[in-house]
């Protein structure tokens, strides 16, 4: 257990070019691991049959393997791809005209080509072409091995050894590169949902409180509207104002304006908990929705809202800061429709405003 996983641990390790390489060298490693034991496995069948020749070149081949892996450790990761790319082309090209096709080491040709299509590193030009003469190859290693038939006279234990190795070796490999590539996809695909998740919630929202934007409740309120129309919930709106803002930033600068904009958006926040929503809808303006409210039953909740504000000391660096707030009320109603209960709910602010401020005008 414990040597599987320092196996899992060096074959996972990044390579000394920085870990933007380490996908890939973990692929290549992983491929040329897997082919080293092909090779060196299926060399000593042919040892075991008196082939002692192709056994040795096999052998020999088989180092290649040993090297690509070996680079992918060093600063050569993109080398060690050529490499590898280049000797999983040639070894079993050779080895098939000398063995025949029954060996099964064509199919390594099929291999690179996989490889090769998913390869981003390698530009499409140049993969067109190397694809092309893979296939030229495989297909000229097919007609050769049936014209000049070069069958290797195995013993039928042998022969079961030689084919069980090829599918379990090539079994191995396709999953290896279905496993790095639905790894390396998915995690593009991830990436893109979030980024356009972030997106959807920063076109959503007000940067500087954090509340809902003017589009989110316009969109919002669409939807109360669209439902009330099928199930005729209730819903009221009201739009408060800061008094005196103006005076606000002149007084102790744009700095403390944003502050304040900012901690009485969190006890609007705090305020509107499951009763419905507040969204930035101007520059001190603030739209607040109350889902399955009257009027009545609103303008009681903002009325605590607004005592505590009132009430509510806001420290700015040495400055105290006291603020109060106007608020218009209006029930939705389906008759005049959204926008003109907006407008409604806007002029009882006005009246609030010209009237003494600082009160819920319903
Ligand atoms: P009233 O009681 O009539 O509402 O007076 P007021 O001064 O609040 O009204 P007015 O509309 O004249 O001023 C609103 C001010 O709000 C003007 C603008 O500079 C300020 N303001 C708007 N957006 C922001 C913001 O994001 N940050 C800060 N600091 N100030 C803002
Ligand atoms: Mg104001
Ligand atoms: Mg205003």
């Amino acid at each position: 257990m414990k040597l599987r996983r320092r196996f899992l641990t060096f074959l996972n390790m990044a390579p000394k070019e920085g870990p933007e390489m380490k996908d890939l060298a973990v692929f290549i490693r992983s491929l040329s691991l897997i082919f080293l034991f092909y090779f060196i496995l299926t060399s000593v069948a042919l040892f075991a049959t008196t082939y002692y020749i192709i056994a040795i070149i096999e052998c020999i081949c088989s180092s290649f393997f040993l090297l690509s892996f070996l680079y992918t450790y060093r600063n050569r990761t993109n080398f060690a791809m050529n490499f590898f790319g280049s000797f999983i082309v040639a070894i079993p090209t050779l080895l098939t005209l000398v063995t025949g096709w029954k060996t099964n080491f064509q199919w390594c040709l099929i291999v690179e080509i996989l490889v090769l299509y998913f390869t981003l590193e390698i530009d499409p030009q140049t993969k067109r072409k190397l694809l092309l003469v893979i296939s030229i190859d495989f297909i000229a290693l097919a007609l050769l091995t049936q014209l000049f038939p070069n069958n290797l006279d195995f013993t039928k234990f042998w022969a079961i050894y030689f084919h069980i190795m090829s599918a379990i070796f090539y079994a191995l490999v396709i999953q290896v590169i279905a496993f790095f590539y639905s790894n390396k996809f998915n995690a593009a695909e991830q990436n893109l949902r979030d980024t356009n998740e972030r997106l959807r919630e920063m076109a959503a929202t007000d940067t500087l409180t954090g509340l809902p934007n003017r589009r989110n409740m316009t969109n919002k309120l669409n939807m109360l509207t669209y439902n009330y129309e099928r199930t005729n919930a209730p819903f009221t709106v009201a739009i408060a104002d800061i008094d005196f803002f103006k005076k606000i930033n002149d007084t102790y600068g744009h700095e403390a304006g944003d502050y304040i904009l900012t901690s009485i958006s969190a006890i609007f926040k705090e305020t509107m908990r499951g009763k419905g929503s507040v969204a930035r809808w101007g520059g001190e303006e603030f739209l607040f929705v109350f889902e399955n409210a009257s009027g009545a039953q609103a303008k009681t909740v903002l009325e605590g809202m607004r005592t505590q504000i009132e009430k509510t000391v806001f420290h700015h660096k040495d400055n105290q800061i006291h603020i109060t707030l106007t608020i218009g009320v209006e029930d939705y109603s389906e008759i005049i429709g959204i926008e003109a209960s907006i407008s409604k709910a806007d002029q009882k602010l006005y009246q609030g405003k010209t009237s003494g401020r600082n009160q819920v005008v319903y």
